[in-house]
């Protein structure tokens, strides 16, 4: 497969690694955001999330959190964890991969997402949205609601 990331992760294409376990492979992003900006991948193909069986992606967060440990225990403050799954979320190489940033105070990087004025009714209807894609018939068997009495507190789930 003509896949750079999976040429780093068996060595053809040389990198600066900095771990490796049975599942799991981190280099340094060749243009970094910061010093140690790091790429989390799976040895084995998987072209995102989705695509990617359990045990690989179980094995890559357990990655993740080593390498920011690493960052950690050098005196960065902060990490940033990024993730862009498909191309309108902009990831450029299909193997999935995880970035690792380290940060400290005022350092220059600006990380922002535009933010929605919403209301509650607006949230609610988000929320059912993605609930109703969730649901399937045989998994979430339907309970009859049960009508609630005025004074019946003490059987509301909070
Ligand atoms: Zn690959």
């Amino acid at each position: 497969m003509d896949c750079l990331f999976c040429k780093i992760a068996s060595g053809e294409i040389p990198s600066k690694k900095i771990y490796e376990d049975e599942h799991s492979f981190a280099f340094l992003d060749i243009n970094p955001a910061a010093e140690g900006h790091a790429l989390v991948i799976p040895k084995r193909h998987c072209r995102d999330i989705f695509d990617a069986p359990e045990a690989e992606l179980q094995s890559l967060i357990i990655a993740v959190k080593e390498v920011a440990g690493m960052m950690k225990k050098l005196g960065y403050e902060d990490v940033n964890i990024l993730q862009n799954t498909g191309k309108h979320a902009g990831q450029i190489v299909h193997h999935l991969h995880f970035h690792v940033i380290p940060r400290r105070e005022e350092d220059g990087i600006f990380i922002k997402f535009p933010r929605i004025h919403t209301d509650d009714a607006s949230l609610d209807a988000a929320a059912k949205k993605l609930l109703s894609s969730k649901q399937e018939p045989e998994e979430m068997p339907k309970e009859k609601p049960r009508k609630k009495e005025k004074d019946d507190w003490e059987d509301l789930d909070w």
